[in-house]
C-alpha cells in the first residue's frame, strides 16, 4: 500500500516537472495559468489532471483540438513513480529529490539547451548533506569556479551545467560510481551525436543517472 502512495506522488511530481519545464522552455510563469493545452489554451478539466490515467484514457491526444500530448510526458511520470518507490529513508529520499531537480534540469535543457541555475545549487546542497566542511569548501569552490569561467570561454566543448551535474554527482556517489555513470552517458550521448551540431548532454547524463539507481 505504501509503494502504491509513493507511486502517485512520484508520478504527480513527474507530472509536475514537466508542466514546468514546458513553461519554463515558453517564458511562462510556473504559477499561472492553470494547466491547459498548448496548441488550443483549453484548461484540463480534473479528471486530466490524473497522471498516467489521463494520458491513457485520452489515448495520448487533446479531447478538444485532437492535438498528440508528447510520449514523454507520460514516460516521466511513470519513471517518477518509480522514482519514488525507492525511497526508504533520508539518504534515499534526498538522492530521489536530486533525481527529480536534474530531471527538470534535463527537461529544460532537452528543449532549450538551457536550465535555471538555482537547480545547480540546490543539488549541489542536497549532495552535500551530512559532509565535512572540507567537502562543502570543495564543492563550493568548484560550482564557483564554473559559474566565473564558462561565461568567458566561447566555444566550450562541455556545457557548464552538464559539468555542475558532473560534480554534484561526484559529491554524492563517489569517483568509481562516477566513472560508470558518464561512460553509459557517453555512450548514449555518441548513439544520438550527428556530426558538428550541439546535443543537450543533460538528457543523457540523467537517463543514466536514473539507470544506475533502479538498476543497482
Ligand atoms: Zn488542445
Amino acid at each position: 500500500m505504501l509503494l502504491i502512495i509513493l507511486f502517485i506522488y512520484g508520478s504527480c511530481t513527474g507530472s509536475l516537472l514537466v508542466a514546468m519545464a514546458s513553461r519554463y522552455a515558453t517564458g511562462g510563469s510556473y504559477l499561472f495559468p492553470a494547466s491547459h493545452c498548448d496548441t488550443c489554451q483549453t484548461p484540463l478539466t480534473y479528471w486530466q489532471l490524473v497522471p498516467i490515467l489521463s494520458y491513457t484514457l485520452l489515448r495520448g491526444k487533446c479531447q478538444t483540438c485532437g492535438r498528440m500530448i508528447p510520449a514523454i510526458t507520460v514516460g516521466v511520470e511513470v519513471i517518477a513513480g518509480l522514482l519514488a518507490t525507492t525511497v526508504t529513508d533520508s539518504t534515499s529520499l534526498i538522492i530521489v529529490l536530486w533525481l527529480a531537480l536534474w530531471g527538470f534540469a534535463a527537461l529544460c535543457d532537452w528543449q532549450t539547451q538551457t536550465f535555471p541555475g538555482w537547480v545547480s545549487w540546490l543539488t549541489t546542497g542536497l549532495s552535500l548533506w551530512g559532509q565535512s566542511p572540507v567537502v562543502w569548501l570543495t564543492g563550493c569552490v568548484l560550482l564557483l569556479t564554473i559559474r566565473l569561467l564558462w561565461p568567458h570561454w566561447h566555444h566550450p566543448t562541455i556545457g557548464d551545467g552538464d559539468l555542475e551535474m558532473m560534480v554534484s554527482y561526484s559529491l554524492l556517489w563517489g569517483v568509481t560510481s562516477t566513472a560508470q555513470w558518464l561512460l553509459a552517458a557517453c555512450l548514449l550521448g555518441l548513439w544520438q551525436s550527428r556530426a558538428g551540431t550541439r546535443i543537450a548532454f543533460l538528457p543523457d547524463l540523467m537517463v543514466s543517472a536514473v539507470g544506475w539507481w533502479l538498476v543497482l
